[in-house]
């Protein structure tokens, strides 16, 4: 057991829109951090400015907030190890790019783009390494003078980092165990680029890590291959004693069939694979993303944290406290994990069950006056505890509970021809009476008053019901009867009845 304190980080590059396997990893941090009462750090990777794209930094802090995930120290958060976003550290990397190359752990290479090109034509698999190395122009094969020549010249170059062959190289992967790689299939990687002064993911990866005291490195499996390079560069810094404990975690994986989730997957099964909508700065595109579709940030999380780990018991709603008292690293799946996007509605729906209906009052709310409806809070939240047990998403209830804020003016054929029946007519007449004259319009005191004239009269009680039900609903829907007149009140549940009256008595009546 280790007893150094747990600091672990999200380190995403600002490359575009966070895709959800990124939230999957920034959980199983967050998870982590938590349950050992260590520091959860955000940082960002932006040495590669080819690829930084405006706006993405931005996006991913706000879907962090979104989701409820707390960083404790990085980018917008602040803290002791800073600066936190790479590209304003140059001077650090420099310093540790400049320590390599005086040990002799990395040299300067000068192969122009074509010629490293002509390598790759002329040798099948070309790598730049131990056996290659001696034929190419760096500062291992050319003398002092040549190199120096260059340098003043301002001739660009890149610094890579000597491999040494013939070593098994072991990566201890809390997941994965003993993973053992021979440094033969290693390239010499390169570290650091002259032509912008700054270094590649790898140096500055390991270089923070070191500085920011990392205790555990948790990522995704697509890193796996990076790793041995990274035990490497630890040695050859001398930090083998503070190496992070490295965990690779399982791949998502289509819902249907072989291969990682893309997000093409998503647009043609119709999910989004975003957490955030994401309006692209270069293409203009827009896609979807999960706050937008209606999902609630906690089945999100509930969602994620079981794809690649399960308590291993039958539980699957579990709260975040829960999931950091019972997340357990070393017990996820070398697998990768199908991502059931269904299970995430179902997650959803469950959710909002469990919802306060205060809480998700606001976003019915929002649908509602996008519809032009103006509701009292109190009725929305009367909506959603009646309603919203059939549901997936808040947004389906808009057609299922449209009649309790608009009347309806048509009349659904097929219950017409169904419920409204030769006696509809004078019975939803007797009971406009009925209703007409209780002073109490309590749901008890309807009831009594109705059930006494049902009786008086022998009547049929599902006949009356569902003729009352198509006069105030339009159709054949909707919770109990006595809670849509309750919601409308005595006015509007008389008012609708008369303009049924009138509507459906104009029809031929059946015989
Ligand atoms: N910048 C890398 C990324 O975009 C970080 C990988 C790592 O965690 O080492 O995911």
């Amino acid at each position: 057991m280790t007893t150094r304190n747990v600091r672990v980080r999200f380190a995403p590059s600002p490359t575009g829109p966070l895709h959800i396997g990124g939230v999957r990893t920034a959980l199983y941090n967050y998870l982590f951090a938590r349950q050992h009462g260590g520091k959860l750090i955000f940082r960002i990777e932006d040495t590669d400015s080819r690829r930084f794209v405006p706006g993405a930094e931005e996006y991913i802090i706000e879907s962090f907030k979104w989701l409820g995930i707390e960083f404790d120290e990085g980018v917008s958060f602040g803290g002791n190890y800073g600066p936190y976003r790479q590209s304003e550290r140059r001077d650090i990397y420099k310093h540790y790019v400049e320590q390599l190359l005086n040990t002799g752990k990395a040299y300067m290479a000068f192969d122009t783009p074509e010629e490293l090109d002509a390598c790759r034509e002329r040798i099948p698999n070309f790598q730049y390494d131990a056996h290659t190395r001696g034929n190419m122009r760096n500062s291992l094969t050319l003398d002092k003078e040549t190199v120096e020549k260059l340098l003043s010249e301002g001739a660009q170059y890149v610094v890579r980092f000597k491999v040494e062959p013939d070593e098994d190289v072991c990566v201890n992967d809390i997941i994965r165990g003993k993973v053992v790689i021979n440094s033969n299939i290693l390239d010499d990687k390169v570290l650091y680029k002259s032509a912008d002064q700054l270094p590649t993911y790898h140096l500055a990866n390991i270089v923070d890590d070191h500085l920011m005291e990392i205790s555990h490195v948790i990522r995704g499996e697509e890193w796996l291959p990076s790793a041995p390079l990274h035990v490497l560069l630890y040695r050859a810094f001398g930090w083998e004693d503070t190496m992070p404990e490295f965990a690779h975690l399982p791949l998502l994986l289509k819902p249907d069939g072989k291969g990682k989730l893309s997000k093409r997957d998503g647009d043609r099964l119709g999910f989004p694979v975003f957490p955030l909508q994401w309006n692209d700065p270069k293409t203009g595109e827009i896609s979807s993303g999960y706050r937008e579709s209606g999902y609630l940030p906690q089945a999100v999380i509930n969602f994620l944290a079981l794809l690649g780990w399960n308590p291993g018991t039958d539980q699957e709603i579990l709260s975040l406290d829960e999931l950091v008292a019972q997340f357990n690293l070393s017990k996820c799946s070398k697998a990768g994990a199908k991502f059931d996007y269904v299970k995430g509605t179902w997650f959803n729906h469950e959710y909002i069950l469990l919802s306060n209906d205060e809480t998700l009052a606001p976003h019915f709310e929002k649908i509602l006056s996008n519809n032009g409806i103006n509701a009292s809070h109190e009725q929305v939240v009367k909506v959603l505890a009646l309603m919203k047990s059939r549901v997936n998403f808040i947004k389906e209830l808009w057609p299922l509970c449209k009649f309790f804020f608009v009347a309806p003016d048509t009349y659904d054929e097929k219950t017409v021809r169904k419920r409204w029946k030769e006696q509809s007519p004078r019975q939803i007449a007797e009971l406009y009476e009925v209703l007409k004259d209780l002073e109490d319009f309590s749901m008890e005191a309807q009831e009594a008053a109705v059930n006494q004239w049902i009786e008086a009269c022998d009547y049929k009680l599902g006949d009356v019901m569902n003729a009352w039900r198509l006069t105030l609903v339009g159709e054949g829907k909707g919770p109990h009867m006595y809670e849509i007149s309750t919601f409308l009140g005595k006015a509007e549940t008389l008012q609708r009845m008369q303009k049924a009256l009138n509507t459906l008595s104009a029809e031929p009546l059946m015989e």
